[in-house]
């Protein structure tokens, strides 16, 4: 047991640390937690998420789509895109060309990574009115030192889980500022009992269940998320009466 004065002092340092960092996102009184979950999609497909918006806004779910190659987009895909974002979804950054950002900085500086593959598309899609607050990484390829950058000039940082360690992929429902998505792709290889055991698992608990895939679709490519899956995924969090989150909304 400790002092009832430590325990006062204690409670105090965690309100002053969740005051200053902004993160003050509270459930309100005697609400229960319900869980939730986060559902991302990454690159730019968007005539393809287009396609499925129906599907998304059938189950009331709100994604989040990170965005690369802005600038290459037709008028009539970021037409779709604002669309997309007008439905409720959050549209977020994924850089200008996709590299291996690891890769790029074994032959590049911080400053000419942010100069090329931050700044150009950001400023592209802020003339568009669209603003991302939140950031994912191609090919998950990351480290410590983009982490810090990239956290000065985003909420988060969203990096992929291709571990087993799928808890890493489980994460509070507020305030993150480093994610890691649990694929949905065919190229992962997860049976979809998976998803619906994680699903089951943050019901009534404070936790978001963070997952990512490509395009939607009905083939066995491997960089795209079944729709039967997508749709069994949107069916079991309706059921178990999940919140379904953008980035933006648990994030720092
Ligand atoms: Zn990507």
């Amino acid at each position: 047991m400790y002092p009832p004065k430590l325990l006062n002092s204690l409670a105090a340092v965690i309100l002053i640390s969740i005051l200053s960092t902004g993160c003050a996102k509270y459930d309100k009184e005697g609400d229960l937690p319900q869980g939730s979950v986060a559902i991302t999609f990454d690159d730019h497909f968007v005539d393809n998420w287009y396609k499925y918006l129906p599907l998304l806004d059938s189950f009331n779910a709100k994604a989040t789509f990170f965005v690369d190659a802005y600038s290459k987009l037709t008028d009539a895909q970021k037409n779709k895109l604002k669309i997309i974002q007008q439905h409720g979804h959050e549209i977020a950054y994924h850089t200008v060309n996709h590299y291996d950002l690891l890769k790029y900085l074994g032959k590049h500086s911080m400053q000419e990574l942010i100069g090329k593959e931050i700044n150009p598309g950001l400023e592209a899609m802020h003339k568009d009115g669209f603003y991302p607050t939140t950031f994912a990484y191609p090919f998950g390829s990351h480290n410590y030192q983009l982490d810090i950058e990239l956290t000065k000039m985003f909420k988060s940082v969203r990096a992929l889980n291709g571990s087993s360690n799928y808890a890493k992929s489980l994460v509070r429902a507020d305030c993150n500022k480093y994610l890691f998505g649990l694929g949905m792709d065919n190229s992962s290889n997860h049976p979809d009992k998976l998803y619906y055991r994680m699903l089951d698992g943050v019901k009534n608990t404070s936790s978001c269940l963070v997952l990512v895939g490509h395009m939607i679709g009905e083939n066995n490519s491997k960089f795209q998320v079944p729709s039967d899956r997508l749709r069994s995924i949107l069916q079991k969090a309706r059921e178990l009466n999940l919140k379904f989150y953008t980035i933006s909304e648990i994030s720092n």
